[in-house]
């Protein structure tokens, strides 16, 4: 008498279950690009480049919606005048930014920081909602460990660290240790250093398969394609192995970089679409 009446709980169950899985997907990625840095040094990028060689460098963030949740994938700077210092032209506000794609930064309900740096964790501000996502060795070495000394500081702004020191605070940090797959539903995390103390890689399980954000754990294709060493690393071994462990944990998906140009100059050859001024489409 009872069996028929637990089949149906455990179906309705599983039903449930499979229902918040397909929920937890992401349906949309974008990039947005909300700076430029025209005609910049490539060996910013790409150590070792010739002096002469400069491109358009863009500063981005990605968005990516499920039916639950909008996740952003880093901060960027609020702070127009910080772009500066690296020629940064046409710096966008995030509300204008996220419109270009159907969003409010009132329905961003998780942002990761994959580091601490000024053009990835300067605009948790413009968030009010949303949790943030941060490896604890990159807040620790940025709030107490950083060497007072001006190579060790480079891109670290003090607002910056304070701010999410006080979100933290505020019960609104989530603090990861190391790799953590399933941090929040859909989003995987890894500890990928080198270009910080805690830089980190995160990767989305979207409708089109494994999304990959490695931020500037791997600024261009070109660095974890030809095993180029980073323009810019803490230390740059670590950063160079774990170009091997972004390979590994990509499982074959599609990996978005930091800073890579192609993204928004020719968004096409890599099978994606420009859907706005600043907007291109990942996975649609
Ligand atoms: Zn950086
Ligand atoms: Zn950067």
């Amino acid at each position: 008498m009872h069996r028929p009446g637990l089949a149906a709980a455990f179906a309705s169950l599983f039903l449930f279950a499979a229902a918040a899985r397909a929920g937890d997907r992401f349906e949309k990625v974008w990039c947005l690009q909300y700076a430029t840095a025209p005609n910049a040094p490539i060996s910013m990028l790409l150590a070792g480049a010739p002096a002469d060689a400069r491109m358009d460098v863009p500063f981005a963030m990605c968005v990516a919606k499920s039916d639950q949740h909008v996740v952003v994938l880093d901060a960027g700077y609020v702070n127009p005048e910080l772009g500066k210092g690296f020629g940064a032209t046409g710096w966008t506000e995030y509300a204008a930014l996220l419109a270009e794609i159907g969003l409010r930064p009132e329905q961003v309900d998780f942002v990761t920081i994959s580091h601490m740096h000024f053009d990835h964790a300067g605009g948790t501000s413009r968030f009010p909602k949303a949790k943030f996502i941060v490896q604890r060795r990159e807040l620790e070495y940025a709030a107490g460990a950083l060497p007072h000394n001006s190579a060790a500081k480079n891109a670290f702004v003090a607002e910056d660290v304070l701010a999410l020191v006080r979100l933290n605070w505020q019960d609104r940090v989530l603090l990861a240790d190391g790799d953590v797959e399933g941090i929040v539903p859909g989003v995987d995390v890894y500890l990928t250093p080198g270009h910080t103390a805690g830089t980190m890689t995160v990767c989305l399980d979207t409708k089109k398969g494994r999304v990959c954000y490695s931020s500037d754990a791997v600024y261009t294709y070109r660095n974890i394609e030809e095993d180029i060493p980073l323009g810019l690393a803490l230390n740059a071994g670590e950063a160079v192995e774990s170009f091997k462990k972004i390979r590994r944990v990509l499982r074959g998906g599609l990996l978005i970089p930091g800073h890579e140009p192609r993204i928004f100059s020719e968004p096409k050859s890599l099978g994606f679409r420009r859907v706005s001024d600043h907007a291109v489409a990942i996975v649609e």
